[in-house]
């Protein structure tokens, strides 16, 4: 065990730890082809959900015996070993379990039995649809209607930046029912299968493969089955899904740094200029142990968070936020870095600083955007405080 691997063994158990050898074993066996290349076709990225299906990687990630069964350490420590090898497969790994949450938490057993087994299986693809063209940070302000006509529900409007759209077999899609007093009242959640008539995709691409896209819905026709939960949680649903899953982004955030910090030890030493190793000048030192310190720092967030909601705290708003902000502002930082150090070379297609680069970039805007995690964090501690 070094630094360069999840070591916050403060917060961490061996089962927890045990994780991220399953990871390095996947990633150096069946996953070796996929972490190699960037290859951001469709069914490359099917095929690397299979696969981690098949390691039993997925399971961690699926609540199947209800929502409380997750242990959000686990995730993390998953999330980190991947996160160092290749964002794509850590994409594929997580919407396992942020497309499937909340059905843990208020599917009917008949939606959970349907799905569930087969996500956590890696034999169904889920996808997470809550963001509109004109409802991203204010996803209150959501557009998507869903009419009762009769016995269906009838769902018009378009859903964008949609992780796996056009790869996942079904949507967690969230949809406006009525008005409410407060804006978020009115919305609901909705199990949409991607063979739905009316459905349209439309793929986007990204500076680093993801699957992602808008979903045109034109008065897809839903069973009454179709609603999640009660009519009118669905923003509950949508936060509750965040919440656990906000400070794995921090964690994947980590593994990317932490491969910058790998990349990074290699390069300066080997690298002579001045007749010496770049690791002797002590600017380039400094530099290591900024790199190194905000890792370690962003970890103790991240894997605090995590053992806070293992312990039983139901929300871990504030924690969440304060991981997720942190660790992914450290690991573009830290990757900044990384490019500086590495030179010209640090730009060069094919070189993995300048992947890390086009990678890194997401994690500070997808789940709520750096600046959307000051607002919590800022909200949570003036109500912890006022009175
Ligand atoms: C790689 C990737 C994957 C994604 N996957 C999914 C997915 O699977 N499902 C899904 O539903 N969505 C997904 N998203 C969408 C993502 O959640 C949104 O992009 C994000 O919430 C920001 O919304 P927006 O892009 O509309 O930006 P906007 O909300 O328009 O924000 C633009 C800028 O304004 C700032 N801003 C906005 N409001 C405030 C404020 N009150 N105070 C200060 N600054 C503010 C933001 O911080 C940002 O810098 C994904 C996005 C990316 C990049």
């Amino acid at each position: 065990m070094t630094f360069l691997e999840p070591t916050s063994s403060f917060f961490l158990e061996d089962e927890h730890l045990a994780w991220s050898d399953a990871a390095r074993i996947w990633v150096d066996g069946p996953g070796a082809s996929f972490v190699a290349t960037e290859d951001g076709r469709l069914e490359t990225a099917r095929a690397i959900v299979s696969s981690l299906g098949r390691a039993g990687l997925l399971a961690p990630l699926v609540a199947e015996d209800g929502a409380q069964a997750l242990e959000v350490r686990s995730i993390c420590v998953l999330r980190e070993a991947l996160g160092f090898a290749s964002s794509l497969v850590d994409t594929q790994l997580v919407m396992q379990g942020l497309g499937s949450f909340a059905l843990s938490l208020a599917g009917s057993a008949s939606q959970r039995n349907q799905w569930l087994p087969r996500v956590a299986r890696g034999e169904a693809v889920a996808a997470f649809a809550l963001t509109e063209p004109e409802a991203g940070s204010d996803v209150a302000a959501l557009q998507t209607r869903a009419e009762r006509r009769g016995d269906e529900w009838v769902l018009s409007g378009r859903k964008t930046l949609i992780s796996n759209a056009g790869l996942a077999d079904f949507y967690l899609l969230f949809a406006r029912t009525g008005e409410g007093e407060k804006r978020h009242q009115g919305i609901s959640l909705f199990l949409l299968p991607a063979d739905t008539p009316g459905l349209e995709i439309v793929p986007l691409e990204l500076i680093a493969p993801h699957p992602i896209g808008e979903l045109h819905l034109k008065e897809c026709a839903l069973p009454e089955s179709a609603l999640v939960g009660e009519e009118g949680r669905g923003f509950r649903l949508a936060m509750a899904s965040l919440d656990l899953f906000r400070p794995t982004v921090g964690a994947a955030a980590c593994g990317i740094a932490a491969r910058a910090l790998h990349e990074t030890l290699s390069h300066v030493r080997a690298r002579c200029q001045f007749g010496q190793a770049l690791s002797s000048f002590q600017a380039v030192q400094a530099h290591l142990a900024d790199m190194a310190t905000e890792l370690e720092a962003a970890r103790l967030l991240v894997y605090r968070a995590a053992a806070v909601k293992d312990g039983g705290q139901a929300r871990i708003t504030r924690e969440g936020s304060m991981a997720k902000l942190y660790a992914t502002e450290a690991a573009f930082r830290i990757v900044d870095t990384a490019v500086q150090l590495r030179g010209g070379r640090g730009l060069v297609r094919g070189e993995v600083v300048e992947r890390l680069y086009r990678e890194v970039r997401a994690l500070r805007i997808y789940e709520g955007t750096s600046d959307v995690q000051k607002l919590i964090i800022a909200g949570s501690v003036l109500e912890a405080t006022s009175g």
